[in-house]
């Protein structure tokens, strides 16, 4: 029998109502599992549980928790067939994003998941949210992170949040779903990443100051200065269609550059959640790449800010942090001819 291990990290799923709103409550859950029905069903594998502290609304994710998340799966990698994260939705994409990259070699599937209502509700995602999430994580096929939420399953570092109250409230606008689940799972065999060689090895992150800065008609580009050139190392710049910044917006272009020579790599993604960034398809971003800005391709903003702390974590030098973030290091970009 498979032994896969939940980690409930807080969120809606666990969540309680409270006279401030719904909240999580510590050491709530395990029971709230046990009178789930199905649970320790014969066809279900063997599981245990870890409920971390403090339990979060998922809002006030940081790096901190992140390592903890990474840690849990490391310390008890060998004991487990795969492992279930339970998680606030918010924040869900970018914990896949980050754990896709910490957790190198990863050859046992981790499956996050949560609900949009919470399993002490009536009409609660959660139930089927988790017994998908156990049986896939108890499978052998998948050994990535991913996403398991509303009938679909999704490579982690490929997902977006794009729902505030639908049940189906992911999606991965740049890569087909992995599997969908419907009468039966149905895995598309095709996009899952093969098994990798060698041990699992987990990349600690860093605090590392990062910034998303959203391009918008009229945008002033010499307010952010100070903050692009002096204080952030890692930039995502959201930009319009295939990576456009307006005409007149003369002064970003030495600010990128200055920013590059004081060690800031700036990744160009698109405001456009499907499509690819193709720096050089029009005037108004050949200049970004000249100045020294790197392509961010079809990576989501939330792939691109994790993989920006992933890199300068490793204490990699700004060339060749510039040179992965355009590689494909776990399927979370599509590299064009
Ligand atoms: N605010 C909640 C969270 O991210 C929302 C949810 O779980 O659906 O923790």
């Amino acid at each position: 029998m498979k032994n896969i291990l939940i980690i409930y990290t807080g969120g809606t799923i666990g969540m309680v109502p409270t006279e401030n709103g719904y909240s999580p409550k510590e050491g709530y859950f395990m029971g709230a599992l046990e009178k789930i029905g199905g649970l320790h069903h014969f066809s279900m594998p063997h599981w245990d549980f870890v409920e971390m502290s403090p339990l979060l609304d998922s809002s006030n994710i940081s790096v901190e928790e992140w390592n903890k998340i990474a840690e849990t799966i490391a310390d008890n990698y060998d004991s487990y067939d795969g492992f279930v994260i339970l998680h606030g939705t918010d924040t869900m994409a970018y914990t896949a994003s980050a754990l896709s990259f910490m957790l190198e070699n990863l050859s046992k599937p981790v499956i996050l998941t949560g609900s949009q209502i919470p399993l002490c509700e009536l009409r609660s995602d959660g139930r089927d949210n988790l017994i998908t999430s156990l049986l896939i994580a108890a499978d052998d096929k998948v050994h990535e992170v991913c996403l398991c939420f509303g009938g679909l399953l999704l490579r982690g570092n490929r997902t977006t949040k794009y729902s505030a109250d639908g049940l189906v409230a992911f999606s991965s606008p740049n890569y087909p779903a992995l599997a969908e689940i419907g009468i039966s799972i149905r895995y598309h065999r095709p996009a899952l990443l093969p098994k990798p060689d060698g041990t699992l090895h987990l990349q600690k992150l860093e605090s590392i100051p990062i910034g998303v800065l959203k391009v918008f008609p009229g945008i002033q580009f010499e307010l952010f200065e100070s903050i692009m050139t002096e204080t952030l190392r890692g930039i995502v710049l959201e930009t319009f269609g295939a990576g456009n910044i307006p005409e007149g917006s003369g002064a970003l272009l030495p600010i990128i550059h200055k920013a590059f020579m004081n060690g800031t790599v700036v990744t160009v993604c698109s405001q456009c959640a499907q499509g690819t960034v193709t720096l050089g398809t029009y005037e108004t971003s050949n200049a970004l790449m000249r100045a020294g800005a790197v392509s961010g391709h079809d990576l989501t903003t939330e792939a691109a800010v994790t993989k920006l702390y992933y890199l300068f974590s490793k204490n990699l030098g700004k060339d060749e942090i510039k040179a992965a973030m355009e590689q494909d290091l776990r399927g979370e970009l599509t590299l064009r001819d």
